[in-house]
């Protein structure tokens, strides 16, 4: 197996925000984006309005870029709908990024989508024939054109959005606003997380925010009411939120990866403290540590999403931990898709390991996932060279070997390394002096009431039928796996 030069993490989905009767919602929801930036740098997008006024600014680029102008409006706005993208369907245009907005019997329906839709191609097919155009390839557009057409047929938004939850199979965590009605829903088995909370104005009056994750209520100072539950639709008009459970949900398949990688640190998500997730990651890990206690100088991370887990490991151990490798904040990811950098020195650009810190020392490395080993094969280098003695690369998460098909962009399963290799073929393809993972006990422990997450890419058991090419896609995986075991 060949190294895949191609950026090696899981890449997050997107990012979703709305706000209802806000003062400064214009400021507050460019804030409440800027704090979910990390699910999604390709492209953003805010609708903003008020009884008599409203505006859409979308395009490529970060948050910090595209609303720039933001404190230069002259107009005040006190809703907002908005969006980060990272495209797992479709391009990446400015007429690709979110929200999407249209007209159904001179109302206004905008919508923003979080995850992905898996009978696109039928769903596409049904509206087409329906009459409904399509401008883009995005999987958001179908579920924008789903409800309009449904809204055409002058059935109630409450009844239009039953019928979507009942017909479309995927994951979608979606806001939106239909005239004056704001409204947010899951989809019945929870992959993407959703919460609502409260802001009280100046006035006094009270304002509602949803979000992808509770890190972007604490930018804007709104405290955290609850989860909008999987199967469930929230409808936010006169003032008041009503929640509706239009699918009960049998059994929730809440996207697990959010622990390990997705979801920012300060957040909560399905209830549950990242941070304190990570942690235990770490803490079991080191419980199943194998190696000779003595043998191990200090306790490193690979920044950021590492940091938590390699706390909780060296903690536990009763180890060092200590700073060995430098993020360059600044080296993005726009500069690395440019081509302006060979792609071998990637992870120089974005990495330097603190040589006074790693000299002559026998190391533990923990990193949150392992893709397809590209990333830790330059990291050990790195390491290595600045005079590391020995370097043990430790995974807190276990071995991903299927892909994901439920809005988070994978590798196809071949380019996964733990789906090709062997424990011992992976180490030495790295170049660690050893290499362990979480086992997959720890994993189930650490997650507690396992039953409600979906853990697919480490599994294969899929929470939904997915289509035709990816069933091929699965079988291919399941025969190298046998090969390889
Ligand atoms: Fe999350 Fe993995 Fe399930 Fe995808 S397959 S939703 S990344 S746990």
């Amino acid at each position: 197996m060949k190294f895949c030069d191609r950026n090696d993490k899981l890449q997050e989905e997107c990012g979703i925000v709305s706000l209802y009767n806000i003062k400064e919602a214009t400021e507050l929801s460019v804030k409440a984006l800027l704090s979910l930036q990390h699910r999604g740098q390709q492209a953003c997008g805010m609708y903003l309005y008020n009884e008599d006024a409203s505006r859409l600014i979308k395009n490529t680029g970060l948050v910090s870029e595209v609303f720039k102008e933001v404190p230069f409006f002259s107009v005040s706005y006190d809703n907002a709908v908005g969006h980060v993208r990272y495209a797992t369907s479709g391009t990446n245009r400015s007429i690709d990024a979110q929200p999407f907005l249209t007209s159904v019997n001179g109302k206004k329906l905008i919508l923003a989508h979080n995850g992905h839709i898996l009978n696109q191609s039928n769903l596409r097919s049904y509206l087409i024939s329906e009459g409904q155009e399509f401008e883009t390839n995005s999987d958001s557009e179908i579920l924008l054109l789903y409800l309009k057409n449904n809204l055409e047929k002058n059935k109630s938004l409450q009844f239009a959005i039953s019928e979507l939850l009942h017909n479309i199979s995927g994951a979608f965590s979606v806001v939106g606003v239909f005239g004056e009605v704001m409204f947010a829903f899951r989809d019945s088995k929870g992959f993407r997380p959703l919460v609502l909370g409260q802001k009280i104005n100046p006035d006094q009056s009270v304002g509602y925010v949803i979000v992808s994750e509770t890190c972007a209520l604490e930018m804007i100072e709104a405290t955290y009411t609850c989860d909008i539950k999987p199967g469930e639709l929230c409808l936010i008009q006169n003032s008041k939120a009503i929640f509706i459970q239009i699918l009960k949900p049998d059994k929730t398949a809440m996207c697990s990866f959010e622990y390990i990688y997705f979801s920012r640190s300060d957040s909560m998500v399905f209830e549950k403290s990242v941070y304190e997730t990570r942690l235990k990651f770490g803490e079991w890990l080191a419980q199943e540590e194998g190696l000779e206690l003595g043998k191990i100088d200090l306790v490193i991370a690979v920044p950021d999403s590492g940091t938590a887990a390699a706390i909780g490991y060296a903690q536990k151990l009763n180890k060092p931990f200590h700073i060995g490798l430098v993020k360059n904040a600044y080296v993005g990811r726009t500069f690395i898709a440019s081509g302006q950098s060979n792609r071998k020195d990637m992870v120089k650009l974005k990495l330097n390991a603190l040589q006074g810190s790693i000299r002559g020392k026998s190391i533990i490395v923990i990193d949150d996932s392992l893709v397809r080993g590209t990333t830790s094969h330059q990291i050990v280098e790195i390491l290595k060279k600045r005079g590391a003695r020995e370097v043990h690369l430790r995974i807190a998460s276990p071995p991903i070997r299927y892909s994901c098909y439920f809005g988070v962009d994978t590798p196809e399963a071949k380019d996964l390394i733990a789906n090709q290799l062997s424990l011992v073929e992976m180490n030495r393809l790295i170049g660690s002096h050893s290499l362990r993972f979480l086992s997959w006990n720890g994993y189930l422990n650490v997650l507690s009431e396992k039953n409600k997450y979906c853990v697919a890419c480490f599994n294969g058991d899929y929470p939904l039928a997915i289509s035709e090419k990816s069933f091929h896609n699965i079988s291919y995986v399941k025969e190298k796996r046998e090969i390889l075991v």
